[in-house]
Parts: structure tokens; sequence; C-alpha cells
């Protein structure tokens, strides 16, 4: 296979995201952006900080037919070895704040991590997110995913999301009757979110303080937290847990090159220091292999996976 480089990219789109974004990376391994630490290289990544330049950054990728990608804090993917074809987005700047609105309600750019976001709105007396506070994620990544727990997900608490409208390159505004979340999925899937009001409740600081250190505790206590790892693998079939099912089979600890089932939770996959994508897939297709042939479910996955295969 041809090694990825530079030169996929169009000259003249290279030339004009050089003078618009001096800080663009050609060729950016991308296991520097994921929490796996696993990834082969973008042809360019690009670190938007205003409204304007993420719109820049659409507008040159369109223009030259370059494809584009969106990231948030890569703590959902698996990149794999040959990397990504095109541009790589992550929103940075103005996409990092947030600030109160009157009510309960606080607006956040999509490139804040929620436990900022959840720690940000505890000081101020806002709770109803801690659950969270384990997700390690962006705003952005964590509306796509709709990312949640036992106790509640994200999408029960939006009140509005803001997205590029990447033909009309304007931000419009969705509210709850066009947005729908599901399971770890939401219909914002293959828009660019920027920025979403999320409305909590009004609570004593300590208290808020209290439950997030008790969420972080128990978290610590069931997941490996310290790891290379994108959380949860699969997803639970109905009814069902799937890390249960995981080490009924036996597959707690199994490895593969770089790559091995968590030995503290089952449904998440280590990188313990130097695993390729291809380790992490194997152990994907070993999990479902033995999960099919035991029990007769087939496991969807949760993780996702990005790249050219
Ligand atoms: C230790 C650990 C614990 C975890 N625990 C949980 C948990 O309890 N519950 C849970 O649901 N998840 C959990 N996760 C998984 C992960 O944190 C969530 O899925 C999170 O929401 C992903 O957010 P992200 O910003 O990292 O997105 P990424 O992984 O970067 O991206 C995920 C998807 O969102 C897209 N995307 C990202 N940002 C944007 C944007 N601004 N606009 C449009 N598309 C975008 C990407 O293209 C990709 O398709 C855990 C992960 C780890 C490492």
């Amino acid at each position: 296979m041809k090694s990825p480089s530079p030169t996929t990219l169009p000259h003249a789109f290279r030339d004009a995201i050089e003078k618009r974004f001096p800080g663009a990376r050609f060729d950016e391994p991308l296991s520097k952006h994921t929490t796996f630490k696993i990834g082969g290289p973008a042809d360019v990544y690009v670190e938007p900080r205003t409204t304007a330049e993420l719109t820049d950054a659409v507008r040159l990728a369109d223009d030259h037919g370059v494809a584009i990608t969106i990231i948030g804090g890569g703590s959902n993917l698996l990149i794999l070895d040959s990397g990504v074809r095109g541009m790589i987005l992550r929103l940075k700047g103005e996409f990092e704040e947030i600030a109160a609105r009157p009510g309960s309600l606080l607006d956040s750019g999509a490139g804040v991590k929620l436990p900022k976001l959840i720690a940000w709105a505890g000081e101020r007396g806002l709770g109803g997110s801690e659950s969270l506070v384990g997700v390690p994620g962006t705003l952005g990544g964590s509306l796509i995913m709709n990312a949640g727990t036992r106790e509640g997900e994200i999408g029960d608490l939006v009140r509005e999301v803001r997205v590029l409208d990447r033909g009309a390159l304007r931000v419009d505004v969705l509210s709850p009757r066009d947005l729908r979340f599901s399971y770890r999925a939401s219909n914002l899937d293959g828009r660019l979110v920027v920025g979403a009001l999320i409305e909590l409740k009004a609570g004593k600081r300590d208290d808020i303080i209290n439950r997030i250190r008790e969420f972080q505790q128990s978290r610590l206590a069931t997941q490996p937290v310290h790891t290379h790892n994108v959380g949860s693998t699969f997803k639970n079939p109905p009814g069902k847990f799937v890390g249960r099912l995981i080490e009924q089979a036996g597959l707690k600890g199994l490895r593969i090159g770089g790559a091995r089932v968590s030995p503290v939770h089952a449904n998440f996959v280590e990188n313990l220091g130097r695993a390729k994508a291809s380790d992490v897939l194997g152990i994907v297709e070993s999990v479902r292999g033995k999960i099919r042939s035991e029990f007769g479910v087939e496991l969807e996955l949760e993780m996702r996976i990005l790249g050219e295969p």
C-alpha cells in the first residue's frame, strides 16, 4: 500500500492551509490525540480557535474536495495504523469556553471536556450531570455519542445544540424538537457540533462537589482509568452487561500483541504501551467470536473506528 504522505493533499489546498493556519500540522500522528495512544497520521491536523477559523477550514477543504473529520478528546476512537486521509479538526480556543446563562443553564463550547464542565457547574451550585464526570471526552463528542452512565445521559440535559451548516457556512441552532438521542447514539452524527446549551439543577455547591467525588472514586475502583483505553469497547446487548459476558467467557486478560482485555473491567481494552490498531481489532474479533459461539449474542461496537482499512 502507498504510504500516507502530505502529497495526497492538493498543493493549492496545502498552501492555503499553511497560509491561513500557520499552526497546521502535516502528517500528524493521531496517536497523540487519542486516549488509546494508537493511530497513524492525519494528512493535516488543524485546531480552529474561532468560528471564523472553523468556517475557513471547512470552506478550504470543501473547495478542494478534501475530506474533513472532526474529533474531540479521541476518547472513543480507535484510529487505524494507516491513519486518516484529509483534514482532522479539533476545536480549541473559543470552543473551550463555558458561560452561565439565566436560570440553571450553561452555554458550553463543543471543545470543553466533560469533567471540566461538570466541575465548573458544581462550583456554581449547578448539578444533575455529576455521574458523567468520568467521561473524559469533549461536549461535542459526547453529544454525538450521547455519552452516559446508568444514572443518565448527556442528551437528557440538552436544551439546544449549535452546529455549523457546511453548505451555508453558518451556525444553526437545533432545539430539542430537532434532536434524537438514544443509547450511545444521536441524530447529530455527521454534523459539526460547535456548542450547546445545557440545563442543570440548582443545588448546594458542597453536595454537588461531594457527589462528583463519589462518582470519581467509584470509577477508580471499577475501571482501569489510568491505562490507555477508550472506555467501553462494546455496547451492552439488550438486558445484558457485556463486561459480565466477556468475563464469563474467560476472556479477561486475553492479550494480542500490545493490547489486552482489561483484568479490571472486561469491556475495556488496554494498550499496554506499543499496541497497534490491528492488535485491538484482533481482540475485538476474538471476543465477538467467543461471545457469539458461547451465548449466541452479536456484539456491537461502542468505540468508533476511524481511518483507511
Ligand atoms: C476511561 C474512560 C471512561 C469512559 N466512560 C464512559 C462512560 O461512562 N460513558 C460513555 O458514554 N462513554 C465513556 N467513555 C467513552 C468516551 O469518553 C465518550 O464516548 C465521549 O463522549 C467521547 O467524546 P470525545 O470528545 O472523546 O469524542 P471522540 O472520541 O473524539 O469522537 C467520538 C465521535 O464523535 C465525533 N465528534 C467529536 N467531536 C465532534 C464535534 N465537535 N462535532 C461533530 N462530531 C464530533 C467524532 O468524529 C467521532 O465520531 C469513556 C472513555 C474512557 C477513556
